[in-house]
């Protein structure tokens, strides 16, 4: 919600500064909807912002539920009339994670993923990013489900970091314990290596996750997946880690998608393992392998022993690795195959 937008609203209507509070706990807290919902507010003054605020910058448009339960995926349609898709997955038991767009499109355009294949439309406001929070949060309170969304990650559509700003803005709404009040440590930004982010993000936000997508340990390789790489090789990424894990003293997730014949052999494990030496210690980084999700390029997945193979290479050496479970591929919610079609 445009908060800014409500507060100038109500002064000019000569509305006492208290029901801004008010709304903004019905909304950010109980996750109110709709004006109707608001019902501490006079009806007359439900009618009247009805007609000058939306409580929400995101309209949904479409649900899908994938069989497991586990996962669901929304698709948003944002004012101008593109369409935005977020996630919630069940990776605990007990709890939802929300993974957010902060783009319509991406210009990285890695040619694995679904989302960088379009290009990019724009860039989403800070409303438009945390209001998928908002609304996701309504439709599982609207459900009557018990279990809430206990972190968010920047994992959707587009590149955080290349909209650095409306981003931080919405990662200090979801941390502010006036807002939403998540705390930093539930958050988690993931870039496709955009130095500069990194360094700004080191400083503003160091309670937060940080996580990066490497798929290759070789600029040459590494240039193909992720054409930002061409902007900002391994060499100045290597440095921007090492400085984040210095002034932060966090761990940071490496993201490796799995493609198989491409970047899964024993001597590519061998150099992922070299390269993040020469960044830090072994126990400052927790590698995430992400075997592929069909995405309708030429891009094979690795057969699960081929994943175990790597992950057993890695571990071998050293390293903390987690395989990520392919939660909602049924519904096209998982990793990298959000096209906000
Ligand atoms: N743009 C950011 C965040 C969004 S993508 C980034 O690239 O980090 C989230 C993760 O999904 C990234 O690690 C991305 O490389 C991965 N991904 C993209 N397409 C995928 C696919 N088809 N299968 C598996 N993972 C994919
Ligand atoms: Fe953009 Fe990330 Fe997809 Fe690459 S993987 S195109 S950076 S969203």
């Amino acid at each position: 919600m445009d908060l800014k937008k409500l507060s100038v609203f109500l002064k000019e209507n000569g509305i006492p500064a208290f029901r801004l509070n008010q709304v903004r706990d019905a909304v950010y807290k109980r996750f109110a909807g709709s004006w109707d919902e608001i019902t501490a507010l006079p009806a007359g003054l439900r009618e009247r912002l009805r007609h000058g605020i939306f409580v929400h910058s995101v309209e949904l448009l479409e649900t899908q539920v994938s069989k497991k339960r586990d996962a669901i995926k929304f698709c948003f349609g944002l004012k101008d009339g593109l369409r935005i898709e977020t996630v919630l997955l069940k990776l605990l038991a007990d709890k939802w994670s929300l993974c957010v767009s902060t783009q319509a499109g991406c210009p990285v355009r890695c040619p694995f993923c679904a989302t960088g294949r379009k290009g990019l439309k724009r860039n989403l406001s800070p409303d438009e990013i945390t209001d998928q929070f908002l609304a996701a949060a309504h439709y599982l309170k609207a459900k009557g489900g018990e279990q809430k969304i206990g972190s968010v990650i920047f994992m959707g559509m587009g590149e955080p970091f290349l909209n650095y700003d409306s981003v931080a803005e919405a990662v200090r709404t979801m941390a502010d314990p006036e807002l939403i009040g998540l705390g930093q440590r539930h958050i988690s930004v993931s870039t496709a290596g955009h130095v500069p982010g990194i360094r700004r993000f080191a400083r503003d936000f160091p309670q937060c996750n940080l996580a990066v997508s490497l798929h290759a340990a070789e600029d040459a390789l590494r240039g193909d997946l992720v054409p930002l790489n061409r902007t900002y090789p391994l060499s100045q990424l290597s440095k921007a880690l090492k400085d984040y894990i210095f002034s932060t003293k966090r761990r940071v997730f490496v993201e490796y998608v799995l493609l198989e014949g491409v970047n899964n052999s024993r001597s590519q494990a061998a150099r992922l393992n070299a390269w993040l030496r020469t960044v830090a210690a072994p126990k400052y980084f927790v590698v995430n392998i992400i075997p592929y999700n069909r995405t309708g390029g030429p891009y094979k997945a690795p057969t699960r022993e081929r994943v175990q193979l790597f992950a057993g290479l890695l571990e071998a050496a050293g390293l903390e690795v987690t395989v990520r479970k392919s939660l909602g591929e049924d519904i096209a919610g998982a990793c990298g195959q959000l096209a906000g079609k």
